[in-house]
């Protein structure tokens, strides 16, 4: 499971290295580099928060907060925990002790002189970790009917095991395709990698920082909660059964165009809509309906901290999840025949 969810970073990373030149933290508040997000004293319970030179809050509030805050500002999607998650957490503190000249010899080299390596290799590891988790929770919300209707032993087991397959795949072709599309985009803008002739923004710490393991990363931190979300549904709520099924042959047989447009369209093309209407109808009615809401918040969700991240703009953003989410279809569909058969 590990390996087939570190695949994302590790399948569509660019051959050059992709560590940044000089990750440092940043202002959870107006995204501005700084040089350290906090200070410690004499012991390390002692400690002074930093405060941000271009806007003058503190720079990171949330060093301090516990787990449970973290996971309400998720939940919310508060832009801040998104910036202390990817870029700030279990960076170095200035450590004012040490007998390091406090001012412009500290503020200006030792952020240089911490290789970049730890920071890389933390974001690898929270990928990896809730890569596991996310595949975990996907594979729970798709496994417990299995696990409800009686079935041999070795039948469930089979069932199981392709699940895990399919779920990982898919995640796999969604990260890919998402993360894909997210660099040709910052490539075009010239944002990522920074062009020569120093585009670098002086201003902009999640250029500085950025790696290409933050998108999928962020994508994670999205997912993760709907998908639990979902997961607990499925376990204490079983949806009724659906009083949309009758509505269904009037519900497919109108299109939301109206009949004038129908008309005027080629035959192909009026067929290919009136086929996608139908089937996102039936899907709709077959469905399970708590999943195709929790996929939607997981969306929008992934919208959003895709947002925070990346510069882009918010049509750009909503075509990278976009993408990834057909990315993800293909493979469930193209995947379906071949784990059935
Ligand atoms: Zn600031």
């Amino acid at each position: 499971m590990a390996t087939a969810t570190e695949k994302p970073a590790a399948a569509t990373t660019p051959a050059p290295a992709p560590a940044p030149a000089d990750p440092t933290p940043l202002c959870t508040t107006c995204a501005h580099p700084a040089p350290h997000v906090y200070t410690t004293y004499t012991s390390k319970s002692n400690i002074r928060l930093g405060v941000c030179t271009h806007c003058g809050a503190f720079i990171d509030p949330l060093i301090e907060a516990p787990a449970l805050l973290l996971v309400l500002d998720l939940v919310l999607l508060k832009p801040r925990v998104f910036l202390h998650l990817l870029f700030n957490r279990g960076s170095p503190p200035l450590d004012a002790s040490a007998g390091a000249p406090p001012g412009s010899a500290a503020s200006s080299s030792s952020s240089a002189a911490q290789p970049p390596c730890p920071y890389l290799a933390r974001v690898r590891h929270d990928l990896a970790a809730l890569g596991v988790a996310t595949l975990a929770a996907d594979v729970g919300v798709r496994v417990l009917p299995l696990l409800q209707s009686p079935g041999s032993f070795n039948a469930t087991l089979k069932a199981v095991i392709l699940t895990v397959v399919a779920a990982a795949l898919e995640l796999l072709a969604q990260h890919a395709a998402t993360l894909a599309l997210a660099l040709a985009i910052l490539y075009a803008r010239g944002w990522y990698p920074a062009r020569k002739g120093g585009s670098l923004s002086s201003r902009d710490g999640r250029q500085r920082s950025f790696v290409p393991e933050l998108v999928p990363l962020v994508l994670l931190y999205t997912t993760l909660f709907p998908l639990l979300l979902q997961l607990a549904l499925s376990i204490w709520y079983a949806p009724p059964a659906s009083i949309h099924e009758t509505l269904l042959p009037t519900a497919a047989s109108a299109s939301v165009l109206p009949e004038r447009v129908v008309a005027a369209l080629p035959a192909a093309l009026a067929d290919s809509i009136k086929a996608a209407e139908d089937g996102v109808v039936a899907a709709w009615s077959g469905a399970n309906r708590v999943w195709a809401g929790t996929r939607l918040l997981g969306g929008m969700s992934a919208g959003f901290g895709l947002r925070v991240l990346l510069p882009t703009r918010p049509w750009e953003t909503t075509s990278i999840v976009i993408f990834g989410w057909v990315a993800a279809l293909l493979a469930a569909q193209w995947l379906d025949p071949l784990l059935l058969g």
